[in-house]
């Protein structure tokens, strides 16, 4: 086994969330269309006598069992009846309670991480299972770069790497808690739900405008009442030229669109004056 391994962990943004209705499970049934961006923790990990032990630069990540890294490589260590531990570094670089699937990601690591230590013992839809048992947002985190996912976000059909998209990505100071939001959701009040179907064609053609025209996302009205700073970025960032906002995942992060990397950096080298938590992305490829 390979002692030490470090990569990546992308965050995830969501073009499209369409909320298709609440399963019998307690989860809600998505349709989504999930783009990992080049805004990317970075995790260390290192092989141990025993035991998981997570750390971190950022204080408000969990070392304990609650870190969805710590999860995943507690559940591979099962599944491989492996006799060793893991001491696993997050140098965290995504923003916390943000919608962009920070935790996710670093368990997708993980699991990829002490797999590729391994030799790439479980092929990848092992890693998938694993990694649907750890959340919904992990299998996506595993696969990466672009795809459409159905169920509670399991069922994934991936994308041709399409338009490179040049992102500015907001953080307001606040966290919302995805729970939170779904629960607060009410499935009767959406309207002007996102076309999925308008929104492949349009990125089959790599037409961005048409692009723009098709991202919505169905939990926005939700946390937009939770955090209404999510409406005067969405402003901003147009103001600043974006061709389109959206907010990802259940928050708050706004995500606006620009049609090139000239007009993405003048935006964000004004709106990181205004919001710490400011961050000049492109689209990440698997
Ligand atoms: P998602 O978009 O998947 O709902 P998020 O981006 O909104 O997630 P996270 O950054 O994953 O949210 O953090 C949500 C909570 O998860 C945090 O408050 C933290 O307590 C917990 N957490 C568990 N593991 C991690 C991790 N590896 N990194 C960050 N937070 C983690």
């Amino acid at each position: 086994m390979r002692e030490r391994v470090q990569l990546k962990a992308p965050a995830k943004i969501n073009l499209t969330l369409k909320v298709v209705g609440k399963r019998t499970d307690g989860y809600h049934e998505l349709e989504t269309v999930m783009q990992q961006i080049d805004l990317c923790d970075e995790i260390t990990i290192i092989t141990a006598n025993e035991g998981i032990e997570v750390s971190s630069n950022n204080s408000e990540v969990p070392s304990d069992a609650s870190n969805l890294a710590f999860k995943a490589a507690l559940l591979i260590g099962e599944k491989l009846g492996l006799n060793n531990g893991f001491r696993i570094y997050i140098d965290k670089k995504i923003p916390i309670g943000a919608g962009l699937a920070g935790g996710s990601t670093n368990a997708a690591a993980v699991l990829l991480g002490i797999n590729e230590m391994l030799g790439g013992l479980l092929d990848l839809g092992t890693l998938l299972d694993l990694g649907l048992q750890v959340g919904s947002d992990v299998p996506f985190c595993i696969l990466g770069g672009t795809a459409l996912a159905r169920g509670r976000g399991e069922i994934l059909e991936p994308l041709p790497s399409g338009l490179h998209l040049e992102v500015v990505l907001v953080k307001p100071p606040q966290q919302l808690e995805t729970a939170e939001v779904y629960r607060d959701l009410k499935l009767y009040e959406l309207h002007d739900q996102p076309n999925n179907r308008a929104f492949l064609e349009a990125w089959h053609k790599c037409d961005i405008i048409g692009l723009a025209a098709q991202m919505k996302n169905d939990l926005e009205t939700v946390s937009i009442t939770k955090c209404p700073e999510i409406v005067v970025i969405k402003e901003r960032l147009v103001s600043l030229g974006a061709l389109h906002t959206l907010m990802s995942g259940s928050g708050p992060s706004v995500i606006g669109i620009f049609s090139d990397r000239e007009g993405a950096e003048k935006a964000w080298q004004t709106i990181k004056g205004e919001y710490q938590e400011s961050f000049l992305s492109s689209s990440y490829s698997r």
